[in-house]
């Protein structure tokens, strides 16, 4: 193998090409990003960003990095088409060829179909927090649509600069997909505190010139509106390459889809959860870089090992810091610790744990999943301290 070529230079693609380095691979990497400029952290754009505005803060690599590790960035390029039979893809007029192909072209913002949508904002890119920074550079009326970790992030530093906001869920609670009901009450407490005014369960149904409407008629002023609904993944290039494609790129328990000369990672790629064995697609950094590394070692090393990784998410609002270690689904039971920390359980297993400026209990247990399933017995004789079991 001698040349690979990376679509999306984003967290996953970037760290794959670090790590084809890292585990010795002396060929060619082409690293083809459709945005501008080098590499970033997407994190912290709702996040310190919008407070900041320190754009060269969130480079993950400077420009000197990528020439002395010979990876060949090519940005500002967005590939349209992919040969499998010629192991090449397609850009404009420029062709790269491939011995192996990795797709890492993440997640686009999700566009519900609601009049006059368009006009809100977005809150994906470097570009997208550039626009929203701008917008806040005078008292605004904000008004959120969707109350998962993005819209809440926004919302908080919005509320911390002094903007009034507004936020609407579709959902009857806060974060429904990734937490406890516990910890949407939680956090639902702590927005209405800073002053936000959230509806529940009330989706909205049209964006205006001058703010959005809700399903129940109740309308919101508003000079910005921020389009926070979820994401899609990219997969469409996949699509049309023959590659199965299902929420995401279908791969297998080592990242690779059905042709072998092609893996898929991070936000674009459906894997089997190691535990359960259930298809999941995971947004998060974490998962990203996994799945890059071991893509290396099994390209580089032959290391065939299936994916492992304990996933884990974090979310900053405004001085609480969010953590889950572990992945829960909808319906997981919940057993609430005294001091705040949310204990769920498939079953007997516990499936994932969740809390709040408590890194000690968090690291613990991704080190304590990371070593095999935890029962609920165990967990119930231990008074829940992860440390015990
Ligand atoms: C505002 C915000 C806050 C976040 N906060 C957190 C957080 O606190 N914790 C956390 O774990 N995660 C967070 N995330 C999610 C995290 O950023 C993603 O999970 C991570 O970036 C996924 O990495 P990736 O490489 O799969 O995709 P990305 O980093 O999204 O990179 C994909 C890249 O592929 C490019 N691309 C797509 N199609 C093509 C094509 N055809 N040709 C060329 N290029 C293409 C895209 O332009 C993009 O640059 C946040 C995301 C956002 C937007």
């Amino acid at each position: 193998m001698q040349n690979v070529v990376i679509i999306g230079a984003g967290q996953g693609g970037l760290q794959a090409a670090m790590s084809l380095r890292q585990e010795g691979f002396e060929g060619a990497i082409t690293l083809i990003g459709a945005e501008k400029g080098l590499p970033y952290q997407r994190p912290p754009l709702s996040k310190a960003y919008l407070k900041t505005g320190d754009a060269d803060a969130l480079s993950l690599r400077p420009a000197s990095f990528f020439e002395k590790k010979q990876i060949t960035l090519v940005d500002g390029t967005h590939v349209e088409a992919i040969d499998r039979a010629a192991r090449r893809v397609m850009a404009g007029d420029r062709s790269f060829d491939y011995d192996h192909l990795i797709l890492a072209t993440g997640t686009r913002n999700l566009r519900p179909p609601i009049p006059g949508a368009e006009q809100a904002l977005d809150l994906r890119t470097l570009d997208d927090a550039l626009r929203l920074r701008n917008a806040l550079d005078r008292p605004m009326r904000c008004a959120v649509i969707g109350g998962g970790f993005i819209g809440l992030e926004f919302a908080a530093v919005a509320r911390a600069l002094g903007h009034e906001v507004t936020l609407a869920e579709a959902a009857p609670r806060l974060m429904a997909r990734a937490v406890s009901p516990e910890t949407s009450e939680r956090f639902l407490a702590l927005h209405r505190d800073m002053g936000s005014d959230i509806h529940l369960g009330d989706p909205v149904c049209a964006v205006r010139a001058d703010g959005i409407t809700l399903k129940s008629g109740t309308e919101i002023q508003a000079d910005l509106v921020l389009m926070a609904a979820g994401v899609v993944p990219n997969s469409e290039l996949a699509a049309s390459a023959g590659l199965a494609v299902d929420n995401g790129v279908v791969v297998d328990t080592r990242m690779l889809t059905e042709d072998p000369a092609i893996s898929a990672l991070g936000d674009c790629a459906v894997f089997p959860d190691p535990v359960t064995g259930r298809a999941v697609r995971l947004e998060s950094v974490q998962a990203a870089t996994d799945h890059a590394r071991l893509i290396a070692k099994r390209l580089v090393k032959q290391v065939d090992d299936p994916y492992g990784a304990v996933p884990w998410f974090w979310s900053d609002q405004a001085d609480c810091k969010l953590q889950i270690a572990g992945l829960a689904a909808e319906g997981d039971d919940t057993i609430l610790r005294p001091d705040g920390a949310v204990f769920r359980f498939a079953g007997d297993r516990l499936s994932a744990v969740e809390t709040v400026n408590d890194a000690k209990t968090h690291m613990q247990t991704r080190k304590r999943l990371a070593q095999g399933p935890v029962a609920r017995a165990a967990l119930e004789a231990a008074e829940f301290d992860m440390a015990q079991v």
